[in-house]
C-alpha cells in the first residue's frame, strides 16, 4: 500500500457557473461550485482529483484553468445538457447567501464511475451535493484513510434522511451554523454538534462565517475566530475553500486526527484559505495566491492568536 502522504485527495461536489451578488457587485456564469473551490485550495497543500460532471456549455477556458491548477480533472466528465448553474445574492453583513435559484442540469442524472486511480485516495471529501451521488462515490472507494463531507440548506430540505445515513460512514463531517441548527433543531451550537456526532461522524466542524469555526473532536472542543480580512468581496465558496486548507494540510501530514497539534493546525490553515476566497469573486483569489502568502497569512493568524503561557508564578 502507497503511503498516506502519497495518495491523493479525491474530491466529489459540484462543478458550476454561478451568478452572484453582493454589496461589493456581481458576477455572471463564474466559475464556481463546491469541488471547484475545494480543490483550488486544497492543491496549495496535496495532489487533488476530482470527480465530477460538467455539461458541454462549460467553457473550455475553465477547464483550462482548473488543469493549469495541477488539478487533476481525469474523473470530470462533460455530459450532454448544461452545466450546473447556482445564483444567490448576499445581503449587506455578507453572511448566509439567499439561494435565488438552483438548475441541477447534468448533475441531476450523473452516476460516477470511479476509475482505479481514484479507489484508494488519503482523503476522500464528498463536498456539497446530492447525499444520494455523495453515497456512490462513497460506496466505490477501495480505501481511505479518512472520510469527510459537506451539505447545504437545499439537500437538507430534500433528502435529510440520506444525508443521515451517509453521517454514519463519516469521519469529519463540515457543516455551517443554521445548516447544523437545521439539521438538529438545536439552538446552541455545540449542542447541535453533539447531536451531529452521535450519528456517527469522529469530528463535526461548524463553520460560522466571518466569526470562525467551532469544531467537536473525540471529547474536546476549538473555538477559533476567521482570520479578519477588510477586503470581503464575495464570501461564495469560503466554506469549501476552508474544507480544502483543512483536509489537503491532513492530507500531507499523515490524517491521524487523534493529533490535537495537528487538527488545529489543519483548521487553522482552513481559515486562512477561506480568508483569501472571500476577497475575490469566484475562484479569482485562489487563482493568483502564492504559497508563501498562505505562509505569511498563518504566522499573522497564529501571532494574533497567542498569549503569554509563562504561568502568572514563574513571573
Ligand atoms: P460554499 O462554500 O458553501 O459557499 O459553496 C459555494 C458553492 O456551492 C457555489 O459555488 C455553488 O455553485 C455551490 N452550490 C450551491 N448550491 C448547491 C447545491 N444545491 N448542490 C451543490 N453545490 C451547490
Amino acid at each position: 500500500m502507497t503511503p498516506a502522504s502519497k495518495r491523493p485527495v479525491v474530491v466529489t461536489g459540484s462543478v458550476a457557473l454561478d451568478t452572484v451578488k453582493t454589496a461589493k457587485g456581481r458576477c455572471k456564469d463564474v466559475l464556481g461550485g463546491s469541488a471547484v473551490y475545494f480543490s483550488m485550495a486544497c492543491r496549495f497543500f496535496h495532489p487533488v482529483q476530482l470527480i465530477g460532471a460538467v455539461g458541454a456549455d462549460f467553457p473550455g477556458s475553465m477547464k483550462k484553468l482548473l488543469a493549469g491548477c495541477e488539478i487533476d480533472l481525469t474523473g470530470l466528465e462533460e455530459l450532454p445538457g448544461k452545466t450546473f448553474r447556482w445564483s444567490g445574492e448576499f445581503g449587506p453583513d455578507l453572511q448566509n447567501p439567499q439561494t435565488l435559484s438552483t438548475a441541477l442540469n447534468v448533475i441531476e442524472h450523473f452516476r460516477p464511475k470511479l476509475k482505479p486511480a481514484h479507489k484508494n485516495p488519503s482523503v476522500a471529501f464528498l463536498a456539497n451535493i446530492d447525499p444520494e451521488l455523495q453515497w456512490e462515490v462513497l460506496s466505490q472507494l477501495e480505501k481511505a484513510d479518512l472520510v469527510a463531507c459537506d451539505t447545504m440548506n437545499f439537500w437538507i430540505n430534500q433528502k435529510k434522511p440520506a444525508i443521515k445515513e451517509l453521517l454514519a460512514h463519516i469521519d469529519i463531517f463540515f457543516l455551517n451554523d443554521s445548516e447544523a441548527k437545521q439539521l438538529t433543531g438545536k439552538a446552541n451550537l455545540l449542542e447541535a454538534a453533539r447531536t451531529v456526532k452521535t450519528w456517527g461522524p469522529r469530528i463535526v466542524a461548524v463553520k460560522k462565517g466571518e466569526h470562525g469555526s467551532l469544531i467537536l473532536a473525540q471529547d474536546n472542543f476549538y473555538a477559533y475566530p476567521a482570520y479578519p480580512t477588510e477586503s470581503v468581496v464575495d464570501p461564495t465558496g469560503a466554506g469549501d475553500s476552508f474544507a480544502g486548507g483543512f483536509l489537503g494540510y491532513l492530507a500531507s501530514h499523515g490524517c491521524d486526527i487523534e493529533d490535537p497539534v495537528l487538527l488545529k493546525r489543519a483548521l487553522l490553515h482552513g481559515s486562512v484559505m477561506a480568508s483569501f476566497t472571500v476577497e475575490s469573486f469566484s475562484t479569482e483569489r485562489l487563482e493568483s495566491l502564492k504559497p508563501a502568502e498562505i505562509h505569511k497569512r498563518y504566522h499573522q493568524y497564529l501571532e494574533m492568536m497567542a498569549v503569554d503561557l509563562i504561568p502568572a508564578f514563574a513571573r
